[in-house]
């Protein structure tokens, strides 16, 4: 069953601060019609080397636009659940950035775009260190920076920040988790290759146990779009209000992302979308707008990059309907939407 779109507002109407109703209405327009213009592209392929991601509905189209002031945009199956896969990168880079500080953080993982596949076996000559925290090994090098005592503990530590960003308790896929447990060899050859470079410790299992965990966390549209919007909003969440995010680390997550989070296609998207965005292999794209908004869009076919070929439409249409390019001179800081004005 399709699920209806709509909106809604944090306080039942529209926040002080936020768009009026007339704007908002107009918002919901264009999510609407992007659903209507992509919903049956039906190019790509849904993932299957993770095996249980196979089994992802290839129908299924869902975007969410979440606005600082907590105000919320729905169009398709956006509250269909996926597991977050890569996109869990950028938050656990900014839990380790919390946790060590940038000098320590940066001795593990890079910040150089490699222009690699997301799970390349390749490192900073010089250095050693996997290239930046957005491929597998630069993720899996954060995992066992963030990882805890007994491992369970550092993945409940994950669950419960990201929980927090997102507004809601958010659980894992244990089977999805077990898929990739059982057959992660790819990313088990990396974290050996890291532990023989002196980049992760001896606790190899559980650095990937974390990062496998992570990857497999359950989220709908609406999550990562609140996720996003909790990124954008200095690190508080919009409707909650609570400060999930240390602020003052978020620019380095964030620039990290501009560069390097969408798989080999990031200059591109950096080129037509022009926003921070991460991407994953379950089909699942979000994007932050500084200072305004969060867009978490879902589809699970990806094209030849691993990106979701509905989901790169939509955010491109998206990006191009409300100015959200960061270097777009109609993009006027917290008043993104004034062109509708
Ligand atoms: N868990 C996946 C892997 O490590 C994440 C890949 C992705 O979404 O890019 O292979």
């Amino acid at each position: 069953m399709q699920s209806t779109a709509g909106s809604e507002s944090a306080n039942n109407g529209m926040p002080e601060n936020g768009v009026t109703p007339w704007l908002g209405s107009q918002i919901q327009k264009v999510l609407d019609s992007i659903y209507a213009k992509y919903k049956d592209v039906d190019d790509g392929v849904v993932a299957t080397y993770i095996p249980e991601l196979g089994k992802a509905d290839p129908k299924k189209f869902g975007i969410c636009l979440a606005t600082v002031e907590g105000e919320v945009f729905t169009a398709g199956d956006w509250d269909t659940e996926f597991t977050i896969q890569s996109m869990c990168k950028p938050f656990a880079f900014q839990l380790a950035l919390e946790r060590h500080g940038s000098e320590k953080t940066l001795k593990h993982v890079g910040v150089e775009p490699s222009g690699e596949a997301f799970n390349s076996i390749e490192f900073d000559q010089k250095t050693g260190r996997p290239f930046n925290p957005m491929v597998n090994a630069g993720a899996i090098a954060v995992s066992s920076l963030i990882k805890q005592k007994p491992v369970e503990a550092g993945v409940d530590a994950f669950l419960e920040t990201m929980g927090k960003a997102a507004g809601r308790k958010l659980r894992i896929d244990e089977s999805v988790l077990a898929s990739e447990t059982l057959t992660g060899n790819r990313n088990r050859a990396i974290a050996y290759m890291l532990l023989n470079s002196g980049i992760i410790d001896e606790e190899v299992h559980e650095s990937l146990h974390q990062y496998f965990a992570q990857c497999s966390m359950l989220v709908n549209c609406r999550d990562l779009a609140m996720m996003a919007a909790t990124m954008a909003n200095i690190g508080n969440q919009p409707e909650t209000g609570e400060r999930v995010f240390d602020f003052q680390l978020i620019k380095y997550v964030m620039a990290v992302m501009f560069s390097c989070g969408l798989y080999d296609y990031a200059g591109n998207w950096a080129f037509e979308v022009g926003v921070p965005a991460k991407s994953g292999v379950s089909g699942g794209i979000f994007a932050c707008v500084n200072r305004q908004l969060g867009v978490g869009v879902y589809s699970p076919k990806l094209d030849a990059q691993g990106n979701s070929v509905r989901g790169i439409l939509a955010c491109k249409e998206l990006a191009s309907h409300l100015g959200m390019h960061a270097f777009d001179f109609s993009n006027v800081g917290s008043s993104f939407m004034q062109w509708l004005l």
